[in-house]
């Protein structure tokens, strides 16, 4: 590609609203441009990009054996009624009307649209497992998008759902998966971990998130450097202290059935008195802690909890004398992390314990505190423990290390979640009807691209992996103007094309330090010069990841290149 007929739109300034360092380079790079406040215009190398991510994630998909579909973005609202998350997924599911008033999603997410397709023609247990996967751009309210494509509005996702009639076949595909991601994020040159994303009632190894490592995630992780334990420190399970999002109790919306206890039950369960309990809400706003005394007698699930914001009467209070109204030693209510929030962590060997649960109400506090609503294992406090930075491993090796995280995959066991409420079933072996079996898998391929610049620049611009690269090489002539160096590279410009080689040819009247520090920002993985010595058929080639170069012959160019 020519550049004088691409549109690569640089900038010298960085852009005053950009605050990281992705979304500053993807300005000034001239890969993307913002409409609107989460909403962006992919320009050519961008969309070159995306391309590339897509296909590491066609071929691993494909190889894990999942097939390839494309769903409709516009849902109808029945569909959401039917799973109940058209009144539980709130104000982040972009809702609208058509013109005879009907009502419909832009889709955030597609479990209910895959379940329908699939209940409506798969009946029988020889036709599963089978696992479908699309490549989608998804759309979600979100309260504070930002950091340019970290956090869209509109964003491009692959998602995957995988349909089984036992348990055992859903393992299988969802270990498969597992390895598809590492594939994918390890091809992409990402500094990953897979963390133990919630480890509450569906057991601790029934949904992982892929982390990569990076001071402006939003997420924070602990994990050990010797030994395979990671886990997203906000999703474990909690007794008091650690602020949720809204996201996160969706998330639990999403991943639980909840089973109703009373408040006798958990009471005894926890062992502690049922008007302990009833007290036991917790709020925390900036760093203090608040103590909400919910009074009266009631079953408590998030939902009511939230019911009661404005109703309770609010106190400040201490951990400790948070732990004081609980009954619970100081310790239970956790040590305090980097962001001031009390963290408590449950490892793998402690999965299935008694589950946190956590959001925010309308004027944006954050709440935890004791599900009461799910089915909970726990014996007594003292089976849980807590893991600060510094302790031993939960598997009895390494330390544990905190670090923030980029969630770019999240993959997920649902079991029945969605196939019971819509009725998706198949009939098994002996003609007996079953509800299917279900798992879904998501990545967010426009976010994994900032992740990629996040992690992969320098001071002078992006340094991209060749793999995900926008061309392979970027093809320049020092001085425009002179007629043998525009020979030479008009030459060498169809030569290793022709060759195989994507090249980005900087054919524009510009001055060499324009064309030098544009192609360092656009960072592609070699630079081509045909300088001085074009007479001579000798060129400069640079490694911008190294910034070392060589000269070399024009003959020797393509085997150098590669
Ligand atoms: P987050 O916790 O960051 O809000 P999520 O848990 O809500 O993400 P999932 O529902 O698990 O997201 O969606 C699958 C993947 O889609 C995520 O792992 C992430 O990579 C990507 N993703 C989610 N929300 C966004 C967004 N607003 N912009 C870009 N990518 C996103
Ligand atoms: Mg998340
Ligand atoms: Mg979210
Ligand atoms: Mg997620």
């Amino acid at each position: 590609m020519k550049q004088s007929m691409t549109f690569i739109p640089t900038l010298r300034e960085v852009p005053a609203d950009a605050e990281i360092k992705s979304h500053q380079l993807l300005l000034r790079a001239g890969f993307m441009r913002q409409n609107a406040s989460g909403l962006y215009s992919y320009l050519p190398l961008a969309q070159r990009v995306l391309s590339n991510i897509q296909q590491i994630v066609r071929e691993e998909m494909d190889n894990a054996g999942a097939a390839e579909l494309l769903m409709p973005a516009l849902q109808q609202s029945e569909l959401w009624e039917e799973s109940g998350r058209w009144y539980t997924y709130g104000p982040e599911l972009m809702r609208m009307r058509d013109r005879h008033e009907r009502q419909f999603a832009l889709g955030a997410t597609h479990e209910e649209v895959i379940t329908s397709l699939v209940r409506d023609e798969v009946k029988s247990y020889k036709r599963l497992p089978l696992t479908l996967y699309q490549i989608q751009t998804k759309f979600r309210d979100e309260k504070r998008p930002r950091f340019g494509l970290l956090r869209g509005r509109e964003f491009i996702m692959k998602d995957a759902y995988s349909f089984h009639s036992s348990s055992e076949s859903l393992d299988e595909i969802y270990d498969g998966l597992f390895k598809a991601y590492s594939n994918i994020f390890t091809r992409c040159q990402l500094n990953f971990r897979a963390v133990i994303a919630d480890s509450g009632a569906m057991g601790g190894k029934d949904t992982h998130e892929f982390m990569v490592l990076s001071e402006v995630g939003e997420d924070t992780i602990a994990y050990s450097d010797s030994s395979a334990f990671a886990a997203n420190v906000e999703m474990a399970p909690v007794i008091a202290g650690s602020p949720g999002t809204d996201e996160q109790s969706e998330e639990l919306e999403r991943v639980h059935t909840p089973q109703q206890k009373t408040i006798e039950e958990v009471a005894e369960f926890l062992k502690v008195t049922k008007e302990k309990l009833i007290k036991s809400v917790l709020f925390k706003a900036d760093d203090k802690f608040i103590l909400v005394l919910v009074r009266g007698d009631h079953e408590v699930n998030d939902i009511k909890l939230k019911n009661h914001y404005n109703a309770s009467a609010v106190e400040i209070a201490s951990p400790e004398e948070t732990a004081k109204v609980l009954g619970v030693p100081t310790g239970y209510i956790g040590p305090v992390n980097m962001k001031g929030e009390a963290v408590i962590l449950a490892d793998q060997a402690l999965k299935g314990l008694v589950n946190g649960i956590c959001g925010a109400n309308e004027e944006g506090y954050h709440y935890t505190g004791v599900d009461l609503s799910r089915d909970a294992k726990i014996d007594s406090f003292s089976d849980l423990r807590f893991i600060q930075e510094g302790d031993a491993s939960p598997d009895g090796e390494g330390v544990i290390k905190f670090a923030k995280g980029i969630e770019v995959g999240h993959i997920f066991k649902l079991g029945t979640r969605y196939s019971e409420a819509m009725n998706a079933s198949y009939l098994d072996e002996n003609g007996r009807s079953q509800p299917m079996i279900m798992g879904c898998y998501g990545i967010g391929v426009s976010r994994t691209l900032a992740a990629i610049v996040e992690e992969h620049h320098d001071d002078k611009g992006i340094v991209w992996p060749a793999e995900v690269a926008p061309y392979d090489l970027h093809l320049l002539s020092a001085n425009a103007k002179n007629a043998e160096q525009a020979e030479l590279s008009e030459k060498l410009y169809k030569e290793l094309r022709s060759k195989g080689f994507d090249v980005l040819y900087d054919d524009r009247q510009e001055r060499a330090g324009v064309k030098f520090a544009d192609s360092d920002l656009i960072g592609l993985p070699l630079r081509i010069t045909v300088g001085k010595r074009a007479g001579e058929g000798i060129v400069e080639i640079k490694v911008r990841r190294t910034g070392e170069s060589f000269e070399c012959s024009v003959e020797e160019l393509p085997l150098k290149a590669a």
